[in-house]
């Protein structure tokens, strides 16, 4: 088959791989200029590793991944710490990342909440069974059963600076997700996410696939029965198959014979944009990883994360790498601000971190920013979420939104594309 794929990202490469493995000819368009799409990285020229655009980490449960590494022979590659995380709570910061720093953290008090958020977390660990949590709010099912104090301490932070308007109806079984596979230990490959998705996309061409960059699909057509045109840089290109890993808002857009309730049920799939910060600094700032960070105790960003806390500043010739992220509607002025203002808003806060902080400790910044970054789950999703293959014949959508009970991550966009590619190969 001629199979077209949209998006170099993770789970249009794993596709990509299974296709061409399977002996199929595929093309993959991005319209980026390098591999790797949300999880991609950079590098400048006095470091040694690359640093991914948006902070990364894997978990030790992320199976897809550790699967997908031992069949590129790149498992000796991933790197697993025990990097900590810490929350605020009235003007200082505690850890917050295993079951005794849990009974440690003052935000609970003692006694009655404690023991909630103890029996609350430990029943979703253990329990496999989501579908009934996906009917009720995260909001209620832990006012319910965790408590009002638990949850505003605890969950409402994560769920508002995830979500923003969002937060309320955000079903259980989202939670119930992060809470049930996240490891305490994290993972990383030796050189960056980078050079990951170099091995995966080197692979990808050593069996026969192209990969086209720069390349953005600006429309999807059908011309008979069986053919699809995909217009790139003013060029048609015919195909047998395509698998659009893009948005389900952007597949609409490029997709003009697309069924009208089709496209409603795509574009009733909500989603919000992320900036991030990046800061290379001259000296350490913190001494910790992760920092969850609550709006209500005015940070401008929802997460610091050092992330040469986690992996050594030698690999970025010296410098500490801190990441400011923040999740924002991209109709949200914030999401649009210049690089200057960004910083205008941001710099101060990082005093509360530690008070020596000082602008002169910056030798780079850069600002980074991606409209579809975290799909909104809603109530009952399961019943709404559409099907790989799309109404239009050989057309299929592998999207982020449709990675669900799971938080969207690479680990769930390699276990996406697969699936794809699977189907495909099923027909
Ligand atoms: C702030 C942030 C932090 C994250 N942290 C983690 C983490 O710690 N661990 C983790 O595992 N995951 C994390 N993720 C999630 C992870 O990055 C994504 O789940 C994953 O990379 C999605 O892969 P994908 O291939 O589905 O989509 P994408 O990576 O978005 O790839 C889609 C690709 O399609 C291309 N494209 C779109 N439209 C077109 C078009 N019309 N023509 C051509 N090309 C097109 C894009 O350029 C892009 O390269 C994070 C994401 C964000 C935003």
């Amino acid at each position: 088959m001629n199979i077209a794929i949209i998006g170099s990202g993770i789970a249009g490469l794993s596709a990509a791989y299974d296709l061409t493995k399977a002996g199929h000819k595929v093309v993959i368009f991005d319209g980026a200029a390098e591999v790797g799409g949300l999880a991609s990285g950079f590098k400048v020229e006095s470091w040694d590793w690359t640093l991914e655009r948006f902070y990364h980490h894997w978990f030790a449960s992320d199976q897809h991944v550790l699967k997908l590494a031992r069949e590129l022979n790149c498992s000796d590659q991933i790197i697993f710490r025990r990097p900590d995380t810490m929350m605020y709570h009235l003007g200082n910061f505690y850890p917050l990342d295993s079951p005794i720093s849990a009974l440690r953290f003052p935000g609970l008090g003692w006694g009655i909440n404690k023991l909630r958020f103890g029996i609350t977390t430990l029943y979703l660990r253990s329990t496999r069974d989501w579908h009934n949590l996906e009917k009720i709010s995260a909001a209620d099912w832990m006012k319910r059963w965790a408590g009002t104090n638990v949850y505003r301490t605890m969950w409402e932070p994560l769920l508002k600076a995830k979500f923003g308007r969002y937060s309320d109806d955000i079903p259980m079984s989202w939670l119930w997700a992060r809470i049930h596979t996240r490891t305490a230990q994290l993972g990383t490959f030796e050189g960056g996410f980078q050079i990951f998705l170099n091995l995966l996309s080197d692979k990808v061409r050593q069996q026969g696939g192209e990969i086209l960059l720069n390349q953005t699909v600006k429309s999807i057509t059908t011309v008979s029965d069986s053919k699809l045109i995909l217009e790139v840089n003013d060029t048609e290109h015919i195909f047998e198959q395509c698998i659009a890993t893009c948005s389900p808002r952007q597949l609409v857009q490029i997709t003009p014979g697309i069924p009208k309730d089709y496209a409603v049920k795509l574009k009733n799939l909500q989603s919000i944009g992320a900036l991030v910060l990046v800061l290379a600094l001259k000296k350490r700032l913190t001494n910790h990883y992760w920092f969850n960070l609550p709006a209500t105790a005015g940070f401008p960003f929802l997460a610091l994360v050092e992330h040469t806390n986690f992996v050594s500043p030698s690999h970025f010739g010296g410098e500490h790498i801190v990441y400011c992220g923040q999740y924002l509607e991209t109709n949200h002025r914030n999401f649009s601000m210049q690089a200057e203002e960004v910083a205008n808003q941001f710099l101060p806060a990082l005093t509360r971190f530690n008070p020596d902080f000082d602008v002169s400790w910056i030798n780079q910044s850069w600002v980074f920013r991606s409209p579809y970054a975290q799909p909104v789950p809603s109530i009952n999703l399961s019943r709404k979420i559409p099907g790989l293959q799309t109404p239009i014949k050989g057309l299929w959508l592998a999207s982020m939104s449709q990675v669900y009970p799971w938080d969207r991550g690479t680990n769930f966009a390699i276990e996406l594309g697969r699936r794809v590619a699977r189907n495909l190969l099923n027909l």
